[in-house]
């Protein structure tokens, strides 16, 4: 059903880069017969789940939509899909994002612009846009997704899916083209925030390959949800100042008033380095990405200049040739914040920063359970109309980034549309390695 949904409407969404329709089909009836002979393999076995394309899967292309990698095939299996495969969840497609994950739009993939559908000619936020889109046209069930800087929130909000970043260190980082390491987190997308449950579920767990992978005993994150407790729910002010735009504030405001009306605790709390993320996340995450991305050397893997002279030529072409431009200003950028001299103006100073924005998130927790915020500040804007102003781009993740900073879980759910028919997100940001009790509070508003 799904691979005729997306032969259906796939041509207009643009959310796959490629899929693999017979192999598809193939896992599907193995496990078929698994649930003929009762053998399945828990609440995933035969269910469809697509990947962003930087989530590796064994004998299945894996680009990063880059031209860096427009050809490359992954030679094994990330963590996530180590486990989904034991599970018997059917890996089925490759989503299309901004290339490398950098980005809000989608815009900047290097293959295709993937499209709202919601209004086509709007973009579904970014970077995991095609994770976003394909679940809000029903081309699959559940998708993966990754998350820097808001890139599983973002779109969830843009495209009116439910889209959730787990804390930093729950999920395996294994098989996970890196972007910036110490932000980067997978987690899934869904119609509901029971299925979104059901998949984390299904990808959490200590990972020796990831050192930054936590041992911890996993809660049974779809049972958390039926529960009666009241909470505490923070609404820092800073979210809520100049650049929101007006139908977004009062969605969410109105949301905000329905936990009121379910007999939850409303308390005003303070942000206020709010400010910082931008400039903070703009410093950090691009000099992980230089570190990161110099391993795209045209020698390795990836493309490889044909018109280079010399070795140095081929470092030089290759790169110039297969990164676009936005990876490219994250690789400059990067690289002149770690450069000596700069380095404890710039890089130094930002990670102190980041002290203080975590800070500023354990005060917040003192007095609540959890926080109510905007996703974004506007609902899905017009394909090209950021796309010459990198700064207005950037500002579209003022409410996700000091997420990633803290290493805090976040969450997505729809809270309502504008006027003209655009779905908004309400973002609900949890205590760390909390997520049962922040899905139980995002379940109570659905
Ligand atoms: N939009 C942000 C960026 O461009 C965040 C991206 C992400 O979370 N991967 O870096």
């Amino acid at each position: 059903a799904y691979l005729s949904r997306i032969e259906q409407v796939d041509g207009n969404v643009r959310a796959f880069n490629s899929y693999d329709h017979d192999d598809a089909l193939r896992q599907a009836d193995a496990s078929d017969t698994r649930r003929r002979e009762e053998r399945a393999m828990g609440p995933l076995d035969g269910i469809p789940v697509a990947l962003k394309d930087v989530i590796a899967v064994k004998d299945q292309p894996l680009t990063a939509s880059s031209k860096m990698l427009k050809d490359f095939v992954s030679p094994y299996d990330s963590h996530v899909t180590e486990l989904l495969k034991r599970q018997g969840a059917v890996l089925f497609g490759r989503l299309n994002l901004d290339e490398f994950a950098m980005g809000s739009s989608t815009e900047n993939s290097g293959f295709q612009r993937t499209c709202n559908p919601w209004d086509l000619e709007r973009i579904p936020g970014g970077s995991s846009g095609g994770s976003a889109a394909a679940i809000a046209a029903c081309e699959a069930p559940l998708t993966l997704g990754s998350d820097t800087g808001g890139s599983i929130r973002q779109p969830a909000a843009l495209c009116g899916v439910v889209g959730m970043k787990p804390t930093y260190g729950l999920v395996s980082r294994y098989g996970l083209i890196a972007f910036a390491s110490s932000l980067d987190q997978i987690g899934p997308f869904a119609q509901t925030v029971e299925d979104a449950a059901i998949l984390l579920q299904g990808i959490v767990g200590h990972d020796r390959r990831d050192s930054t992978s936590i041992k911890m005993a996993v809660p049974d994150y779809r049972a958390a949800l039926k529960t009666d407790k009241k909470w505490r729910l923070g609404v820092p002010k800073e979210y809520f100042g100049e650049g929101l735009d007006a139908e977004v504030r009062a969605a969410v405001e109105a949301a905000i008033k329905t936990y009121e009306g379910l007999g939850h605790e409303i308390v005003e709390v303070s942000l206020p380095t709010t400010d910082l993320a931008v400039p903070v996340y703009y410093i950090l995450a691009p000099a992980e990405a230089s570190s990161n991305l110099s391993r795209y050397d045209g020698i390795r893997y990836g493309h490889r200049s044909s018109n280079a002279a010399d070795a140095i030529d081929v470092y030089y072409k290759s790169r110039a040739e297969g990164f676009g431009p936005e990876v490219k200003r994250r690789i400059i950028l990067g690289s002149y914040v770690l450069s000596s001299g700069y380095y404890d103006a710039y890089y130094l100073k930002a990670q102190k920063a980041r002290t203080i924005i975590r800070n500023d998130f354990n005060s917040a927790f003192e007095q609540c359970d959890a926080l109510l915020t905007p996703t974004a500040p506007t609902a899905a804007f017009k394909a090209g109309e950021k796309t010459n102003d990198p700064l207005s781009m950037y500002l579209s993740d003022i409410f996700t980034i000091n997420v990633n900073l803290a290493g805090l879980p976040g969450v997505s759910v729809p809270c309502g549309f504008t006027s003209t028919g655009l779905p908004i997100g309400l973002q609900i940001i949890g205590k760390a390695f909390e997520e049962a009790e922040m899905l139980a509070i995002a379940h109570a508003y659905e």
